[in-house]
């Protein structure tokens, strides 16, 4: 199950699911556009509003918003019934969408689930049915299906080894062994602390043509839970930093990054932002130094920088952001004037490490796994071009 072999039809599966998922989510946008012209009609009172939810789109429109985004746009599920008449609307449209499922599944013997490894042994059309009841719900149960499969893809990778980078490269910098198992799929991204809280806001202007890293400021033992603490209820953002990661390596999401966060005042519209946990600056006499140790670390952990450099040199792949430190890298303080990501923060092998992830992800593998990664909710804003 999702051995390196079968990972390119895994994801052809996946894919052709989600093409499948869009073509019905399509379909019934249709089907619940004509009704409610044909409820219109008949209604006189409700003759003639302009812009009605499930208006159907003219063609030009269509491409427009097409080219602009992936067809996640057209869900269905955004109807919120407000009386009976539109509750059984809602009813019949996901009973239409579970026939239309089924009915091209069946059709064309598609299953999804004895090739992935899930119910192994089972019958191809009952295979069939329930890939074609899956499909029946829209996108979103086959995004759900995707990052399950990702999730468990990294459960499943070898433990206790330290993550590293590409099949061919090896880390200098570190006396380990450094015998690459590391891959795309291990960072781990589902659109981050409450996604939906920013599904009407931050919005991206463009895509994002920068990374600003950071430092916490905080001590190298707190937790996630505390920076999301400190930021959401103490400061009362909205959201922060994209990522953060713990002194361990561990990699968490805090920002959609398909949003823009709030972490670099002045290019938050543009910038992606990641912090290390703890406070690197070490010059002595400077508000908050940490010169003797009091935040703990005074430097990033190597497993830390790591797990940075994986997530920089990710994002420079996922919204082809060239890999140039000082012009499209850069830490906090050349943006703006602050201490961050701290004086002791070691610049030079950090940006040696985000350039050999990056360069390692070139590979033929990486950039499969890479296209399966896209498929992943929330990763491209409405406006995005890349
Ligand atoms: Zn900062």
């Amino acid at each position: 199950m999702l051995e390196e072999g079968s990972f390119t039809l895994i994801m052809l599966l996946l894919s052709t699911a989600l093409g499948l998922s869009f073509l019905i989510e399509r379909f019934l946008e249709i089907v619940n556009g004509l009704y409610k012209k044909t409820a219109f009609t008949n209604l006189d009172r409700f003759a003639g509003v302009p812009g009605e939810q499930g208006e159907i789109l003219s063609e030009p429109q269509q491409e427009e918003l097409e080219e602009s985004h992936p067809p996640i746009l057209f869900t269905v599920d955004k109807i919120e019934p407000a009386n009976a008449l539109e509750t059984t609307q809602v009813f019949l449209l996901q009973i239409l969408g579970v026939l239309a499922g089924t009915g091209i599944c069946l059709a064309v013997d598609f299953g999804l689930f004895a090739p992935i490894g899930l119910f192994d042994g089972i019958s191809a059309r009952l295979d069939a049915l329930l890939t074609g009841i899956l499909i029946g719900g829209g996108s979103q149960p086959v995004h759900f299906l995707i990052e399950f499969l990702s999730l468990r893809k990294v459960a499943a990778g070898p433990a206790g080894t330290l993550p590293v980078v590409g099949s061919q490269g090896v880390i200098v910098d570190s006396g380990e062994d450094k015998t690459c198992t590391f891959d795309i799929l291990d960072v781990p991204y589902n659109g981050g602390y409450k996604p939906e809280s920013l599904e009407n806001r931050n919005l991206r202007p463009a895509p994002p043509d920068l990374i600003v890293f950071h430092h916490t400021a905080m001590h190298s033992d707190a937790t996630f839970e505390d920076v999301v603490r400190e930021i959401v209820e103490v400061k009362g953002w909205s959201t922060g930093y994209h990522s953060v990661i713990a002194s361990d390596g561990t990699i968490d999401n805090f920002c959609r990054w398909d949003r823009t966060g709030v972490h670099a005042l002045g290019v938050n519209g543009r910038s992606l932002g990641i912090a290390l946990q703890g406070n690197f600056h070490t010059e002595p006499g400077d508000p908050f130094s940490n010169d003797r140790g009091q935040f703990g670390n005074i430097r990033p952990a190597d497993s830390q920088l790591l797990s940075a450099a994986k997530v920089v040199a990710l994002w420079c792949h996922l919204y082809k952001i060239p890999v140039k430190f000082g012009e499209t890298i850069v830490a906090h303080r050349e943006v703006r004037a602050t201490a961050c990501a701290g004086s002791n923060f070691p610049s030079a092998a950090f940006e040696e490490l985000v350039k050999h992830c990056y360069e390692a992800w070139n590979s033929h593998e990486a950039q499969t796994e890479l296209v399966f990664y896209k498929q992943k909710q929330y990763l491209y804003s409405e406006n995005r071009e890349v």
